[in-house]
């Protein structure tokens, strides 16, 4: 797809597109963050090197991200989240539990009010939810499948070539090409980086009892196993679940290349029997697992949003989010200075970006190491230590609230986008 609509009818199409911003990348996180400015009135090349199509396939990617409720907030208030509610399933509650340890910690959301603790979605309704409001928005000329040529971050412009030819002229430039970002690499930005040696091995099952909309991380020696509530179909709603199964990365490969029925074995070892006989639906997805930052975020007139900034461990799901709230801070900066009339890659701005996301940004990064390290082995005395804290946490209310509160994202100051505001 490639739509361009901000060309005026009288401009060559040799001419540079002229735009505010550019955003390379248009994944979850890049095509929320062009639907946002171009919702203020803040143009937007959006360039993506998939074919649109592509991506909706169910072979591209089988995972389902939890959506906690100041993402749901970002998505719903840039019109993206209509498109969504009706394939989302709410997560009403989540069960923590260690091996076989008869200590476990229980989160019910009606602890805290009537909403749920965040939503399961299918990151292919995702794409599709933001290509359909993509479509709609006339800010936005989106160019896919295509690349970056060239790149030049002159003192007052950002000069960009496509791989189709286009030139685009913009105010700043967004890396949001995800973990391999070029952009980032180009900049010479430093990344710091560490493989867990962990795979995650990803797919759908359907289970004979509904999974009433709990959420089961079940931590094993190899690492966490999560079983995440999809609606399922009408004929058999709550039966279907997605799985985060974390496998040792040097035993993984061994895993995915099973027949079905013994993959369904070794899976259902470690899922159990409490949801009744299991079915394994559709492809299994492999991922291995890493962490990673950059040094910063900002440079000459760009700026790193999502995993081109930060990748961490699924262990708590959150990945996503925390690209979200990039996208609300970052959008809520841009905004705000173009109605000043002030330059969108004034290096001071860019800074504030950077101030605003780098704390939360570590705190996440820096808990799901130590979660996923705490949990992900067997040593006797550290798994006694960890059933202790989970079953003294189960009975501290206060603390199961504010961990509640904080998966949900309501935490800390929230940008405009989060707190159901307009930009
Ligand atoms: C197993 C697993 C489970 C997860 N579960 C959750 C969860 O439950 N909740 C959660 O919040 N997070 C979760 N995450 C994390 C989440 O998936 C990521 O944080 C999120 O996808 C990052 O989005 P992004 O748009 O920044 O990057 P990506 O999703 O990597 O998107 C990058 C985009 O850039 C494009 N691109 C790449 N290179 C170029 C280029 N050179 N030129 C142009 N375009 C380019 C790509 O085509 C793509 O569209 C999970 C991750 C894993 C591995």
């Amino acid at each position: 797809m490639v739509k361009a609509k901000l060309t005026s009818p009288d401009t060559s199409p040799d001419a540079p597109l002229e735009v505010d911003v550019l955003v390379v990348g248009g994944g979850l996180v890049g095509a929320t963050l062009a639907i946002a400015l171009a919702g203020a009135g803040i143009t937007v090349a959006l360039v993506d090197r998939e074919n649109p199509a592509a991506v909706l396939r169910a072979q591209f990617d089988g995972r389902c991200s939890a959506i906690a409720q100041a993402s749901q907030q970002v998505l719903r208030g840039l019109g993206v989240w209509e498109n969504i509610a009706s394939e989302a399933a709410p997560i009403e509650q989540i069960r923590v539990s260690d091996g076989g340890s008869l200590f476990f910690l229980h989160y019910d959301c009606a602890e805290i009010g009537d909403d749920p603790l965040g939503f399961m979605v299918e990151n292919r309704v995702m794409r599709k939810a933001l290509q359909l409001r993509l479509e709609d928005e006339s800010g936005v000329a989106y160019f896919a499948p295509d690349g970056i040529d060239t790149l030049a971050r002159t003192p007052g412009l950002v000069r960009a070539r496509l791989e189709s030819g286009r030139e685009i002229q913009a105010r700043l430039v967004a890396g949001c090409e995800g973990r391999r970002s070029p952009t980032r690499e180009a900049a010479g930005i430093a990344l710091t980086r560490w493989s867990y040696r962990q795979t995650a091995i990803v797919c759908t099952v359907e289970h004979e009892r509904s999974h009433n909309f709990i959420a089961h991380e079940h931590f094993l020696p190899a690492g966490p196993f999560a079983i995440l509530p999809l609606l399922g179909t009408k004929e058999k709603p709550g039966r279907r679940s997605s799985l985060v199964w974390t496998e040792r990365a040097d035993i993984a490969p061994a895993m995915m290349a099973l027949n079905d029925a013994d993959f369904l074995a070794e899976l259902s070892k470690r899922f159990g029997d409490f949801l009744g006989e299991l079915r394994v639906v559709g492809p299994r997805f492999s991922y291995p697992l890493s962490l990673q930052y950059a040094q910063r975020s900002v440079d000459r007139r760009l700026v790193l949003v999502g995993d081109a900034s930060h990748g961490m461990h699924p262990i708590a799901g959150q990945g996503l989010n925390m690209g979200l709230r990039d996208v609300a801070v970052l959008s809520e900066l841009l905004v705000d200075a173009a109605r000043l009339g002030l330059d969108l890659g004034d290096a001071a701005l860019l800074e504030r970006y950077e101030r605003a996301r780098r704390f939360d940004n570590h705190v996440m990064l820096a808990m799901t190491d130590v979660l996923n390290r705490l949990f992900s082995n067997d040593f006797t005395p550290l798994r006694l230590a960890r059933d202790l804290g989970l079953g003294a946490v189960n009975k501290m209310p206060g603390v199961k609230k504010f961990f509640m509160r904080d998966a949900m994202g309501q935490l800390g100051a929230l940008p405009r986008l989060m707190r159901g505001e307009k930009l």
